[in-house]
């Protein structure tokens, strides 16, 4: 079964099935080739669950944030992916988290996340259109938590590509920033 976009018609509890490579997209194939934090690379789960008790420390809704994302970590269903250069078809972006699905669901997550930009020390800037206005953001880990983390909270972005917001790119939602620590 294809990954959906956000916003399809939700399957609850469906993690993409890596035994059945000829249904695979982008999406999939990126969660099949990733590895579980919990594994211990590069100091992931680490990482992860300090930017999750710092995103909990902030009060609601990020303790609630916080809260679904350490579930979907300790069900084994966060796995960190790094862009296969090799394949033009690879799934490029930060993240991926379905829409509603709660602690049920499950994170993909890119490795520059866990690796590099890992905390407030190593943040980047990011740029977006909300509402066709310009707007620079902070992105790191704690943020990429906070992005998905709403997603399964039912909060799609506040910054996609409409017609009236053309050069939105998708990358906020309601709390990405402020639970994100910025
Ligand atoms: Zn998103």
């Amino acid at each position: 079964m294809p990954t959906p976009d956000q916003g399809d018609t939700l399957t609850f509890g469906y993690i993409p099935d890596c035994n059945d490579p000829g249904a695979l997209d982008a999406g999939d194939r990126a969660w099949c080739n990733g590895k579980d934090p919990n594994a211990g690379v590069n100091g992931r789960k680490t990482r992860i669950s300090a930017a999750l008790d710092s995103m909990a420390l902030l009060g609601p809704p990020c303790d609630r944030i916080a809260s679904v994302v350490r579930d979907v970590l300790a069900a084994g269903h966060i796995r960190v992916f790094h862009i296969d250069t090799s394949d033009p078809t690879a799934y490029k972006k930060g993240g991926f988290a379905r829409i509603g699905e709660g602690s049920g669901g499950y994170i993909l997550l890119q490795d520059t996340w866990t690796d590099s930009f890992y905390d407030r020390k190593r943040s980047g800037t990011a740029y977006t259109y909300v509402n066709n206005v310009r707007t620079t953001y902070y992105v790191d880990l704690q943020y990429a938590l906070a992005h998905e983390g709403d997603h399964l909270l039912r909060n799609f972005h506040i910054d996609d590509k409409t017609p009236s917001n053309p050069n939105g790119i998708g990358g906020l939602t309601v709390n990405s920033e402020h639970c994100g620590g910025f």
